[in-house]
């Protein structure tokens, strides 16, 4: 069994635990494993929250049924600003939403939408025999990219590097590049506030110093965040006190995590963050005023 901290913790207190990935994203514990772990942790409740999916809630939900613990279906979408990435989790999703399973359906396959349309942009160059998505999708073993695009166009006699691929047609700014497809912050809370669900900013410590943490909260606040995850692995006293100000000024509820992602290196594990209920009954409130 995993190590966690629960162990020295008083057994009248109950603990949640409102980030946790499974095998429906880059998780190595299924929904099933993950509801097990924090069942012998006797975790109160927890959220499954896997990266753009929710195809891991269902079997989750079942194997919680009669069993001391809620799952609360989650999401965490990846987004981006100015080229900093920033992580917002969704809380009490709805996850046969329509809008939500479009959405998702969408960002999983926007590498592949990409691979397309740069190569229409390449094949309407004219610059030599045109290229085939299946010739590209062939030599990826997985995610496609625009490396794997650029083989193919040395195959064709197009070019004769990758470097040279990139330099003259698929960097930004040349005439086949096509823009990654992120959300932004914005766009992920208020489309998370729009479907009934709790926006959260994840590990906001976790942030690019290029990004300036109190200006960022501020604006996402306008656009209808709800909670900051203040008790996170890697976050110091200072981080959650600087958090916890934060969170009182702009008022924004506490939320917190594990962020598990199963048996990897140095990953923290289910339950390791002592997070009281309580944190949990004042978002069920506020859950109750949307
Ligand atoms: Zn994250
Ligand atoms: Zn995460």
């Amino acid at each position: 069994m995993p190590k966690n901290n629960l162990d020295s913790t008083n057994d009248n207190q109950s603990f949640i635990d409102l980030h946790l990935h499974t095998t429906a994203s880059d998780g190595t514990f299924s929904p099933n494993q993950v509801v097990k772990i924090a069942l012998e942790l006797k975790l109160k409740a927890i959220a499954i929250t896997d990266h753009d999916t929710v195809g891991g809630i269902k079997e989750a939900l079942e194997v919680a049924e009669n069993e001391p613990i809620e799952v609360i279906p989650g999401i965490e979408f990846s987004t981006e600003i100015n080229s900093v990435s920033i992580h917002i989790v969704g809380l009490f999703v709805d996850y046969h939403n329509k809008e939500l399973l479009k959405l998702t359906h969408e960002i999983q396959n926007a590498r592949e939408i990409r691979a397309k349309k740069i190569i229409e942009k390449i094949n309407s160059l004219d610059i030599g025999p045109k290229i085939d998505f299946n010739d590209v999708k062939n030599i990826a073993s997985g995610f496609i990219g625009r490396p794997h695009i650029a083989e193919v166009m040395i195959a064709k006699g197009i070019i004769l590097t990758i470097d040279e691929a990139f330099e003259k047609y698929l960097n930004r700014g040349k005439p086949a590049y096509i823009p990654r497809y992120k959300l932004t912050p914005i766009e992920a809370v208020s489309f998370l506030n729009n479907i009934g669900a709790i926006p959260i900013l994840a590990h906001p410590c976790h942030i690019s110093e290029k990004i300036e943490l109190e200006r960022l909260i501020q604006e996402l606040k306008e656009a209808g965040l709800v909670g900051l995850e203040i008790y996170y692995p890697a976050h110091s006293h200072e981080d959650i006190d600087k958090l916890q100000a934060l969170a009182k000024k702009y008022d924004l509820l506490e939320s917190g995590g594990s962020d598990c992602h199963g048996e990897i290196n140095n990953g923290t594990m289910i339950g390791c963050v002592a997070i009281p209920y309580s944190v949990l009954t004042n978002i069920k409130k506020r859950l109750k005023q949307k």
